[in-house]
């Protein structure tokens, strides 16, 4: 048992020499009790502690136009910071597994205040067809089918469905872009899901018209349904 476990950690040794796992923010070489992120980094990404009250800073920026149960979003956005640069790698660069980071890090603190109570299905904000084949993947689905295993709760990819493309949104103002993605969405087979509720989770809430036209769509288009949001990061 002895040998093997030597035979095991000279295997990872070397392992690191020929392929050191770099940190995903800083790429600095990762020690081995770090993972995905360093120590350094790590203490740079901060927690917002919005779900602890009903009333915080997302669910007030999305509420009055959507009726939502819950909405929070993890980590504070800092515009030079390790927020950031982790989603620009999990969206650009195919560092999918950041999702699956950032699911263990929401699944530590969130199983603590009871934030995915009563959920029944965990759904992302659809991309685009067009838009999935060009990166390869929807961004979230690591995020989600991870927190998806982590609370026993199905992730789901195919109950909310982008019906039209949608043009670039950065140009716009707000209005537009509510204006651009409200019709962008519809339900699959929507008489399956009469009664349950989906978080539904992004990566960045900037207007929240996306998210938005998301929760929309399901709660007109599936009977007593309710919708929350869980995002990375907002920016204010
Ligand atoms: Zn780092």
């Amino acid at each position: 048992m002895v040998f093997i476990k030597r035979l095991k950690r000279g295997y990872n040794d070397v392992l690191n020499i020929l392929y050191p796992r770099l940190c995903l923010s800083c790429s600095n070489v990762l020690h081995d009790v770090e993972h995905y992120v360093c120590h350094q980094c790590l203490s740079n990404l901060h927690l917002t502690n919005f779900d602890l009250e009903k009333t915080n800073p997302v669910y007030n920026r999305l509420s009055p136009i959507v009726n939502i149960e819950k909405a929070t979003a993890l980590f504070v956005f800092d515009k030079s910071g390790i927020v950031q640069e982790l989603i620009h790698q999990l969206k650009y660069n195919n560092h999918q597994e950041i999702g699956k980071f950032f699911a263990k890090t929401a699944h530590d603190y969130l199983i603590e205040n009871n934030f995915f109570k009563d959920v029944d299905y965990i759904i992302p904000v659809p991309l685009h067809p067009k838009k999935q084949q060009q990166r390869g993947y929807n961004q979230m689905t690591e995020f989600g089918r991870n927190l998806g295993n982590f609370f026993s709760i199905p992730y789901n990819e195919g109950i909310l469905l982008r019906e039209t493309y949608t043009e670039s949104q950065t140009k716009k103002n707000a209005l537009q872009r509510r204006e651009n993605v409200s019709s962008a969405f519809k339900i699959d087979k929507p008489e399956k899901y009469v009664g349950k509720h989906f978080v539904i989770v992004d990566d960045v809430i900037t207007t929240g018209a996306t998210i938005e036209a998301c929760a929309e769509t399901i709660l007109n288009k599936i009977s007593d349904a309710k919708v929350s949001i869980l995002a990375l990061t907002m920016v204010f």
